[in-house]
C-alpha cells in the first residue's frame, strides 16, 4: 500500500506538473503575439490564438482550458472526435476548429463536431460541408487553403483561383466563408515568411475587393507566427510551443 500511494502521488505530482508547463507555455505564447503585434502596431485582441492539440491528450487540452484557452485545433478525425467526446461536459463550450486535410469520407463527421475548418481547397468538398451540416449548428465557418509557396505541398487552391473558389463557396447555404489560409514552405529567413504571408494578405484584399466580405486571415504557427502578425494574420495556428514537441 505504502509503495502504491507513493506511486499514485508521484503519479499526481507529475500531472499538475505537466498542466502548469502548458500553462506557461500559453502565457508565453500571448506574449509573443502580443508583442508582434506591438511591433506591428496592431491591437493584440484582433488577433485570435487556436491552441493546435492534434496528437496530445485531452488531458493537455483540458490543462490549457484550465488555463483560459477556448479555441482548439485538430486535424485527425478519428483522433478529434475522441478528444470532442471526452471534452463535452464544460461549463463554457470549446470552439473546435479542423485544421487537417479534408478527404470527402471525413466531410460528414467534420461538418457534425466542429465550428471551424481551415483547408477548404476545392468546391467539391465545401459542397458537401454545406450539405451536411446540421441546420441545429450554426453555420460551419469556412477558411480556403492558398497555396502560396507554389512548392512541394499539392494542398491549397493556387492563387489564381482563389477568387473563383470564394465567389462559388460564399453561396453556399450551411457554412460561412470567413478568410484565406496557408502553410508556407517552412524557412528560417524571416523576410521570405512576411513574403509568403503578404501574399495571402494581397490575395484577401483583392477578394474582398470583389464585394465577398472576408475578415480572417489564418496563418502563423510556432516557427512563423511573429512574421505573420506582422503580416496581418487574425488567426494563428500554434501547437508545438503551446503542448511541446509532437512524437
Ligand atoms: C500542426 C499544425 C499547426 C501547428 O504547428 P506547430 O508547428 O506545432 O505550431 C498549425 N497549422 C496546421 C495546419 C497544422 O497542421
Amino acid at each position: 500500500m505504502v509503495v502504491g500511494n507513493w506511486y499514485a502521488h508521484g503519479v499526481t505530482a507529475s500531472k499538475a506538473d505537466h498542466a502548469a508547463y502548458i500553462g506557461t507555455n500559453l502565457k508565453a505564447v500571448y506574449a509573443r503575439i502580443a508583442r508582434a503585434a506591438a511591433l506591428a502596431g496592431r491591437p493584440a485582441d484582433e488577433i485570435g490564438l487556436v491552441a493546435v492539440s492534434k496528437t496530445f491528450p485531452a488531458a493537455d487540452v483540458l490543462a490549457a482550458y484550465q488555463a483560459g484557452q477556448r479555441a482548439f485545433g485538430e486535424s485527425y478525425v478519428q483522433e478529434a472526435i475522441a478528444k470532442i467526446e471526452t471534452l463535452s461536459g464544460l461549463t463554457e463550450p470549446i470552439e473546435w476548429h479542423f485544421i487537417g486535410p479534408i478527404q470527402s469520407n471525413k466531410t460528414r463527421a467534420i461538418a457534425e463536431c466542429f465550428a471551424w475548418v481551415h483547408g477548404v481547397d476545392r468546391l467539391k468538398i465545401a459542397e458537401r460541408l454545406s450539405q451536411q451540416r446540421p441546420t441545429s449548428l450554426p453555420p460551419l465557418q469556412l477558411c480556403l487553403q492558398v497555396n502560396v509557396s507554389g512548392e512541394s505541398t499539392k494542398a491549397g487552391v493556387i492563387p489564381e483561383e482563389a477568387g473563383a473558389l470564394a465567389r462559388l463557396v460564399v453561396r453556399l447555404p450551411n457554412v460561412r466563408l470567413r478568410g484565406l489560409m496557408c502553410i508556407p514552405e517552412p524557412t528560417e529567413d524571416v523576410a521570405l515568411q512576411r513574403l509568403a504571408f503578404s501574399r495571402l494578405r494581397q490575395l484577401m484584399r483583392e477578394i474582398d475587393a470583389q464585394g465577398i466580405g472576408l475578415d480572417t486571415l489564418s496563418m502563423g504557427m510556432t516557427d512563423d507566427l511573429d512574421a505573420a502578425v506582422a503580416e496581418g494574420a487574425t488567426l494563428v495556428r500554434v501547437g508545438r510551443a503551446i503542448f511541446g514537441e509532437r512524437k
